[in-house]
């Protein structure tokens, strides 16, 4: 019998398509409109702290589980933004990315058998975040066009079984926001079930049309049983410095912080000074992000309507999930691959958002977490798909 080299978990995923578009948009010189990651600057004062950090020697580890200042400033901005007290030195684990925190949340409360809920589309971390954790996924889908659930489907989701149910709010890559109640029923079956929530909100400041960040851990008797999961990448404009955080009662903090440890052992330390610094910026910085992304989503959803496209309107985070029927491609990824070589823009094939790649096959996902000169010339280019619309 020849050797097994790979193991079952790693063959049964692919490389992320997300990431492989931007590789696609650098090889055909493509504006990239795939991955969510921002082309314009990040705040000067941030960068300044980055560099200071340096500067004044904080470069060797922090605490594995995060520097003290970085998560006293966690435990003050969810205090007035969330409306969530926290305890720094118990309730917080810094990691390498809310990515990290996601993968080490699952590892640290998933036992074999365990089952998952994850709305459907959902971003495509969590698929190998579960079969990396052992975990069994179980979609509920969220149905456009407002992407609002069937609280009979989510209720016939648990079972005894069910050791968790992961939340996305603001969503990637709906744009949906859930509403109190829609975060209440969730609730409600955790309790049923002594299920954990487990929320990545890590657009929890980009909201459009009067849209409130709720989080879900604030809801009577859910802090006790939710892993809160965000960090510095999007409200800060900073994904390539991978610092994020998890939030949860002590005991699974602790579960967290050694699987954290041991994957990691701890994020950049200098950045996560920078990032005590950031998260203390003042409230009209959260106001200004949030105005300045409406604007954006207004300029791409105004163009991709003109030319064809049928838009999902986000609510939040820097997402527009589009209906692609128009142009007379039943195929996404062919789409996909038409619209980065011959038309010169890359976005994400809406299978990559979907466990059965069919649900995503009318669909693609574009950014706008771009400059306006960006921005500008793909709508040029995107003008080339008007002809095409049927
Ligand atoms: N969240 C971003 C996206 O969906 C990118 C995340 C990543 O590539 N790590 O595009």
């Amino acid at each position: 019998m020849p050797k097994q080299i790979i193991s079952y978990k790693a063959e049964q995923f692919t490389e992320s398509v997300i990431r492989e578009m931007t590789r696609q948009a650098n090889l055909y010189g493509a504006i990239n409109l795939s991955q969510g990651f921002p082309d314009f600057s990040a705040p000067e004062e941030i960068k300044l702290a980055a560099s200071d950090a340096i500067m004044s020697d904080i470069n060797q580890y922090a605490i594995t589980w995060g520097a003290k200042n970085f998560r006293n400033a966690i435990a003050e901005k969810s205090s007035w933004y969330l409306g969530m007290e926290v305890d720094p030195e118990r309730e917080i684990t810094v990691t390498c990315g809310s990515t990290e925190a996601m993968i080490a949340a699952m590892m640290a409360i998933v036992n074999p058998g365990d089952e998952v809920i994850v709305f459907e589309p959902f971003y495509e971390n969590y698929g190998p975040d579960a079969i990396l954790s052992g975990a069994t996924p179980k979609y509920v889908t969220l149905y456009a066009p407002d992407w609002h659930f069937d609280e009979d489907e989510l209720a016939r989701a648990f079972n005894d079984n069910t050791k968790a149910i992961i939340i996305n709010t603001p969503n990637n890559p709906t744009g949906k926001v859930f509403s109190r109640e829609e975060l209440q029923q969730i609730a409600d079956l955790c309790h049923k079930w002594n299920v954990i929530a487990i929320t990545d909100e890590i657009y929890e400041h980009i909201l459009f049309n009067d849209k409130k960040h709720i989080a879900i851990a604030t809801l009577d008797g859910m802090r006790e049983r939710t892993i809160t999961i965000n960090g510095l990448s999007k409200t800060y404009s900073v994904t390539g410095w991978r610092v994020g955080y998890t939030i949860a009662p002590p005991e699974i903090t602790s579960a967290i912080r050694k699987v954290h440890d041991f994957l990691t052992v701890g994020a950049a330390a200098p950045l996560q000074e920078a990032g005590a610094h950031a998260l203390r910026l003042p409230r009209s910085y959260y106001d200004k992000l949030a105005s300045d992304y409406f604007m954006r989503r207004e300029r791409i959803l105004s163009v991709l309507k003109d030319v064809g496209f049928k838009c999902f309107d986000p609510d939040g985070a820097y997402y527009v999930m589009t209906d692609i029927s128009a142009f007379g491609y039943d195929d996404d990824l062919e789409f996909a691959r038409f619209l980065v070589k011959e038309i010169g823009v890359a976005v994400v094939p809406g299978s990559s958002f979907y466990h059965d790649p069919k649900l995503g096959s009318r669909q693609v996902r574009f950014t706008f977490c771009k400059r306006d000169e960006t921005l500008a010339a793909a709508e040029e280019r995107l003008r080339q798909l008007k002809s095409l619309a049927g």
